[in-house]
């Protein structure tokens, strides 16, 4: 094995060995990324020794941020004790553990937990167990699945297929056949004279003009994030939520809530879909805060209703044939019990809704600021979003943002002409105030850039 390890060799293999997610192909081998070596709360460390605020919070998951100390013991401690078992014909006293303490927390009769290793493989599960319920219910035909534009699900062939990155749409192929895109839901694109009521209107009748079109025979699954993460923050109109759960009761059609990012604390609640979106889905997907990110694991959680019809004497015999070897790991479970207590104990979610509202303020006023055409987010995510619909300017301004923050000691994560950011939800008052600040400084200095640059 290669034992020196110089910057210098590490971003050599990193550069050569490492294919690393979403890679851009024109520079591949030619990156220099920094190195990340550690964490503590909300801030990481490079190799350089800076202190960064992580304000993606990992990818949406770091939830009770680094170093946590408690969740590393219990991960060290399960591997001693039982460092994996075969799931599909055994099972472990912490897996079980985690499936009841997940069901206690879901909204109404979701009561079924299906693990998986992360976001991708449970929603690609949600969508091969509807097709599989139908086949047995005799309804082979009701195989659909509507999404929106702008959703983002995962990378597997399926949950990327109801994904809509226009990467993905123009370099990869996706299963087109039993998959219907709804068009953008943003209220702040509605157009110029349209009222948010008749955007909401407009956007439910989307919904239930695609079923009745398609014919309700063929629709099986509406799937849709609470809140359109990667696709820029996306918050729709009051009752939307709600009111396309009413359409699809209406005509027989599974309501899917993809709750990767907004589960676990993210809007001060362990699940958004209720209380703050007001609806029992019939499935609801779940990773990243899960286990704080510390270990992968997701969870596709299904309705009892689901299961009756299809379970017992009514179930013809038939094997529900999906399963990972990792499903239900018992590191990763410790590490996802681990993450509940501490919720629990240190009132982690009274946290987020304490410090929701300071969050709002300064996101909100960061629209004040040049270059930036509206600011979005709720809970602890947000997002800002600039440039002036030029091409040029939009095509930078989110990396020039990023750059000029993490100078300033905060890292985003700019989306083209955006910055998201989702800070761990243990950020105090005082950090947050902090995290603006340099937000603020940063789009100041990157604003002042482009302008130099002749792109403004
Ligand atoms: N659903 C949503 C809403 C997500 O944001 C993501 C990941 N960003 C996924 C699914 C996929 O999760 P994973 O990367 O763990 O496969």
């Amino acid at each position: 094995m290669a034992t020196d390890t110089t910057q210098q060799s590490l971003s050599d293999w990193d550069n050569r060995h490492f294919l690393h997610p979403w890679e851009g192909m024109e520079d591949l081998g030619k990156n220099s990324r920094t190195f990340i070596t550690g964490g503590q709360g909300i801030y990481v460390t490079t190799t350089d020794g800076q202190r960064l605020i992580d304000g993606p919070g990992g990818m949406w998951c770091v939830q009770l941020g680094y170093g946590n100390a408690e969740i590393a013991e219990a991960i060290a401690q399960q591997a001693k004790e039982l460092g994996y078992f075969s799931p599909f014909s055994n099972t472990s006293p912490v897996s079980a553990r985690l499936a009841h303490e997940l069901a206690r927390r879901a909204p109404g009769d979701l009561n079924h937990v299906f693990f998986t290793t992360g976001g991708s493989t449970a929603v690609d599960t949600a969508l091969r167990f509807i097709h599989f319920r139908n086949n047995l219910l005799d309804k082979p035909r009701k195989k659909v699945v509507i999404t929106r534009r702008k959703a983002y699900h995962g990378s597997t062939y399926l949950s990327a297929s109801v994904s809509d990155t226009e990467r993905t749409r123009v370099w990869f192929d996706q299963d087109h056949e039993n998959v219907c895109f709804l068009p953008d839901v943003n209220p702040v694109r509605r157009r110029a004279g349209v009222s948010v009521e008749a955007f909401l209107n407009e956007k439910v009748a989307d919904l239930e003009n695609a079923i009745l079109t398609l014919g309700a025979d063929r629709v099986a699954a509406f799937i849709a994030e609470p809140i359109l993460a990667s696709g820029g923050v996306i918050v729709p109109p009051e009752g939307y939520h709600k009111r396309c759960l009413e359409v699809c009761r209406r005509h027989d059609v599974l309501y899917i809530s993809d709750e990767v990012v907004t589960g676990f604390g993210r809007l001060g609640h362990w699940f958004a879909s209720e209380p703050e979106f007001d609806i029992v889905p019939d499935i609801i997907i779940c990773a990243k805060g899960l286990t704080c990110g510390y270990v992968p694991m997701g969870a596709c959680i299904i309705s009892d209703r689901l299961i009756a019809d299809i379970s017992g004497d009514k179930s013809k015999g038939a094997v529900f044939s999906g399963g990972f070897t990792y499903s239900g790991h018992p590191v990763a479970a410790a590490a996802a019990l681990k993450t509940i207590e501490i919720f629990e104990r240190d009132g982690i979610l009274e946290h987020v809704r304490n410090v929701t509202p300071l969050f709002a303020e300064r996101l909100a006023t960061l629209g004040k600021l040049p270059i930036v055409n509206s600011t979005r987010g709720k809970g602890l995510v947000g997002c800002v979003e600039c440039g002036d619909n030029s091409l040029a300017i939009d095509q930078k301004v989110g990396a020039q943002i990023d750059r000029r923050c993490q100078e300033l000691g905060l890292i985003l994560r700019p989306i083209v002409n955006m910055c998201v950011f989702s800070p761990p939800l243990i950020i105090t008052a005082d950090e947050i105030n902090k995290m603006f600040d340099i937000l603020e400084r940063g789009i100041r200095i990157a604003s002042d850039d482009l302008m130099r640059q002749g792109l403004k």
